[in-house]
């Protein structure tokens, strides 16, 4: 397949809002689309599953196929103006509502989520996977304590006494109801035992026992299980690239959390790029002394830590190469590492980056075949370094 064909094909996967976009989890799935395609939806859902499972992606998901004005039979067509919308988390039939706290910008009764929506978006773009812990360091917060107040149930109601704009259903989604505060909890109970037409509420909780139990008994409970290992595995292979060795071990240590599967990637590959930044300068500057120096360091690595950054490596230039031609990132990446793939894309040309790649795949493959990686490492660096001639 061409390998640009392939890199569209994975950035429509990267869309987290779709069914499509969450493996496994078949048997709920179906039923969502049924009592959706039946017009049964209960009036409010609690989706409760562990740290990591798909509860928060599924629920989007189903208010995504909800509101879809040219549903397909499995998900919706992700191309109408409510799905670009739902993507998007800027649907106006829908008020997403989640815990946050005091910051210097919003104090008081200002602390509500209308207000942080913009960071919840980049969150849950970044993170769909994200815990409440994540997301405070995510506010740059982490030492106040998240709350859903009072505040936010009062706009709340009002928001459901207004009629949906232009979807099926006006739509409450709220992340993790076990931090409403009691007041707020008291203040929502009538309107979520009896809110108005059309109008539904979805919870999605990690803790459920932690959620007030009047607040509970409301609603109906969809029990969403970890992700299997399988499951798991299929969405790590679509992010990183991994071999089956490293994949297995992460879904092993995972065990079945993938926020935690990505974070332990992510870990893994931190110091990866400090040693591929400073590898590229090296290789421009040309400096043969360092570059030896450097080759004695990568054959001190064990063979998996070689494949691993050769891997890495190889990822960050796809990362340039897809940037340069489209503008579009494939991958999870940091700021910092987006910024060096975009400036490792101006100084080369496609076909110099579409070079390394050859030597780079070549240069993994050979450290299979036992070939002593400190000449391995020096030749490659050499030949990258002459191509950095203009
Ligand atoms: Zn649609």
């Amino acid at each position: 397949m061409c390998f640009l064909l392939q890199l569209s094909i994975a950035a429509r996967k990267r869309k987290t809002m779709y069914f499509a976009a969450i493996q496994g989890y078949t048997s709920i799935k179906q039923r969502l689309i049924h009592v959706a395609q039946t017009r049964q939806v209960p009036h409010a859902q609690l989706f409760w599953g562990p740290e990591g499972s798909a509860s928060l992606p599924l629920a989007l998901a189903f208010i995504a196929y909800l509101n879809c004005h040219h549903r397909l039979e499995d998900d919706a067509c992700g191309r109408c103006v409510s799905c670009l919308r739902a993507q998007k988390l800027v649907h106006p039939d829908v008020k997403y509502v989640f815990p946050t706290s005091a910051t210097k910008k919003f104090v008081g009764k200002e602390v509500v989520s209308i207000n942080f929506l913009k960071p919840w978006r980049t969150f849950l773009h970044e993170h769909p996977y994200g815990n409440a812990s994540d997301w405070s360091i995510h506010l740059n917060n982490e030492n106040k304590q998240l709350s859903i107040s009072r505040e936010e149930a009062k706009e709340i109601i009002q928001a459901v006494s207004f009629k949906a704009f232009e979807g099926a259903y006006k739509i409450v989604l709220v992340w993790l109801p076990e931090y409403l505060h009691v007041t707020a909890a008291n203040a929502l109970l009538k309107v979520i035992e009896e809110p108005p037409p059309h109008t539904l509420f979805m919870l999605v909780s990690v803790n459920p026992d932690r959620v007030l139990s009047t607040i509970r008994s409301r609603t109906q409970q969809i029990h969403i299980p970890a992700f299997t290992d399988a499951a798991l595995s299929n969405m790590l292979s679509q992010r990183y690239p991994l071999d089956r060795t490293q994949l297995a071990q992460v879904t092993l240590l995972a065990d079945g959390n993938l926020n935690k599967a990505f974070k332990l990637v992510e870990n893994a590959t931190r110091g990866y790029f400090e040693r591929f930044k400073s590898w590229m300068r090296l290789c421009y500057a040309r400096d043969l002394t360092q570059l030896v120096a450097q080759s004695g360091t990568f054959q001190e690595m064990s063979k998996t830590n070689q494949r691993d950054f050769l891997a890495y490596a190889l990822h960050m230039l796809r990362e340039a190469l897809l940037l340069s031609f489209t503008q579009t990132r494939l991958t999870r990446a940091t700021d910092e590492e987006r910024e060096f793939t975009k400036k490792l894309g101006q100084v080369l040309t496609h076909q110099k980056i579409k070079k390394w790649i050859t030597w780079l795949s070549q240069a993994h493959q050979y450290i299979e075949r036992h070939v002593n990686p400190r000449i391995l490492y020096l030749d490659l660096s050499l030949k990258i370094g002459d191509t950095f001639k203009p």
